[in-house]
C-alpha cells in the first residue's frame, strides 16, 4: 500500500501553528522546516506496516529541498509529487489525483480535495488543523 501526505496545514504548520517536533541543532543551523508533533511516531508505524510513503503537495517547493528535510528527521519518502510534477502528469480540473501516482490513500487538511475525491474516485483521510490525536486517527483509519 501507497499512501501520500499533503505538507501545508497537514505535517508542516504554514497559516495553522501546530505543535511541532523538536530539532537538533543542525536543522535549526540550516533552517530545516518544522513538521508537526506527531510525524516520527506516525513515520515509524507506517515503515513497520512496510506503507510506502509519497509526498503530494501543491507547492513549488523542490524536490531536493523536501526530501533532505526529510531525511533530516530520519524518515524515508518513497516519493515526491510537487506542483511542477502535478502539472506535468494531471491533465484533469483537480488540485490533487492521487490515482495517477498509484497513490492508495492520500492525507491532506482540505475539505476539497475530500471533494475532488469524492467526485474523481480517489480515497483521502482529512485530518483537521487543529486535531491532537492526528496519528490515531490516520492508523485507525488505514487499518
Ligand atoms: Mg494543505
Amino acid at each position: 500500500m501507497t499512501i501520500s501526505f499533503d505538507l501545508d496545514d497537514t505535517l508542516i504548520p504554514t497559516t495553522f501553528k501546530f505543535d511541532v517536533e523538536e530539532q537538533n541543532f543542525l536543522q535549526r543551523v540550516f533552517k530545516i522546516e518544522n513538521i508537526r508533533k506527531g510525524s516520527l511516531e506516525l513515520f515509524k508505524e507506517l515503515e513497520k506496516r512496510k506503507i510506502k510513503v509519497n509526498i503530494y503537495t501543491t507547492s513549488y517547493r523542490s524536490k531536493a529541498r523536501i526530501k533532505i528535510m526529510f531525511m533530516s528527521y530520519g524518515i524515508k519518502v518513497d516519493k515526491i509529487i510537487n506542483q511542477q510534477e502535478h502539472n506535468k502528469f494531471v491533465k484533469i480540473q483537480s488540485s490533487k489525483f492521487p490515482p495517477m501516482f498509484n497513490i492508495d490513500i492520500h492525507i491532506d487538511d482540505s475539505v476539497g480535495v475530500k471533494m475532488e475525491g469524492e467526485k474523481y474516485n480517489f480515497k483521502t483521510i482529512i485530518i483537521s488543523k487543529e486535531s491532537h490525536n492526528w496519528v490515531e486517527e490516520i492508523i485507525k483509519k488505514i487499518n
